[in-house]
């Protein structure tokens, strides 16, 4: 069937390119590779793993004949709810967004330019938005005769594997006979890790290779995880980087940290805002908190300290994760919010 196959060869994300960036080298005294995931068409990496939820699910209806519309829905003010509408148009499908209240006009117009068929504000904050969404709307769509889909952020088998196809590009990518010696990706609820430990498990990228999990202070749920040796709820978010405010991550990247060749590491506000800027101007490329904190490791010899037998001639993807919410009025503020801050640190990893 001609219908099938033309719905099926459409992938809600693209493959995105692997650049070698002399900069941030330079900066960083060894070779630095971007994978630009924040040319995806929600502007993030959740392009791959969420499209792959929706492909997935539409794939499975299909197979079991179900002839009701499918009606994805998706509690978010952020990139995944952006990736979810982005997906689902793309695919053909009816989304629906639930954000909390107190969100921003600019965002709630953002979700339906890129194809939300309704975006509602509902409740104090994500848990409110996320139990309407599940006790009313939900039903509702299910009474009407739809197949109502539930888009979760990170926790999910396909979306798992929509992210490991980031590493697959990479094997592809890197220069003939060459493989990294580390992959810098950051955390938030860990599915971004997830996917890569997965995708480098697929690729035959074994345990030599290290992969640095960065959170931010104040959104590091992986890290606090490890320090007490068990999963564990942190009380509350206060950093910056918005796309990695999760208080728990799933399991399975808190498994990931038994593997020796996983590492876990924070750094602060000003250090992920300093790479908003640094990458902006050395690159031309602007991106979230959540993304600088990883970009953050290539400069002020931060790089040093976290790698393994660190010389000019190790190579090291960073996962340039991109996100939704930045703008150069945004890192104007962040300049003067944390300039100075960022000079002392960086002060501190060079002279350490
Ligand atoms: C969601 C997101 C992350 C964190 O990904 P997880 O899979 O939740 O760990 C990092 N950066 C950006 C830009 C994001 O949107």
């Amino acid at each position: 069937m001609g219908s099938l196959c033309e719905v099926n060869s459409k992938k809600p994300w693209i493959e995105t390119p692997l650049i070698e960036s002399p900069t941030l080298s330079r900066a960083a005294g060894c070779r630095i590779f971007l994978k630009l995931e924040n040319l995806q068409p929600s502007a993030s990496f959740k392009s791959r793993g969420i499209g792959n939820l929706v492909l997935t699910e539409e794939a499975y209806h299909k197979a079991i004949g179900s002839t009701r519309p499918l009606h994805f829905f998706a509690a978010s003010a952020g990139n995944a709810g952006l990736a979810a509408v982005s997906a689902t148009s793309v695919l053909g499908y009816t989304s629906s967004v639930v954000v909390p209240e107190a969100t921003e006009s600019s965002i709630i117009e953002k979700l339906k330019t890129n194809g939300a068929s309704e975006v509602i504000a509902h409740g104090s904050g994500l848990a409110e938005a996320d139990g309407y969404l599940k006790e009313v709307l939900m039903p509702q769509a299910e009474a009407r005769g739809e197949i109502p889909v539930y888009v979760p952020p990170f926790d999910n088998e396909a979306i798992w594997e929509g992210a490991a196809t980031m590493v697959e590009e990479m094997s592809q990518q890197m220069p003939a006979g060459e493989r990294p010696d580390a992959i810098i990706c950051s955390v938030g609820g860990g599915g971004m890790l997830a996917g890569i430990s997965d995708g480098m498990d697929r690729v035959g990228w074994g345990s030599d290779m290290q992969v640095l999990a960065v959170e931010t202070k104040g959104a590091d749920s992986l890290h606090q995880s490890m320090k007490a040796g068990e999963l564990v709820t942190i009380p509350r978010i206060t950093s910056i980087a918005s796309s990695l405010g999760v208080v728990r991550v799933c399991k399975k990247a808190f498994d990931l940290l038994a593997r020796k060749n996983v590492t876990s590491l924070v750094l602060e506000d000003a250090e992920a805002a300093m790479a908003c800027w640094r990458l902006a101007d050395d690159e031309r490329i602007i991106v979230e908190p959540a993304c600088g904190v990883s970009v953050a490791l290539a400069y002020d010899n931060r790089l040093g300290h976290f790698l393994r037998e660190f010389d000019k001639d190790k190579k090291v993807i960073i996962v340039v994760c991109g996100g939704s919410k930045i703008s150069v009025d945004t890192l104007v503020q962040y300049k003067a919010r944390y300039g100075e801050r960022a000079r002392e640190l960086a002060e501190m990893w060079n002279s350490s």
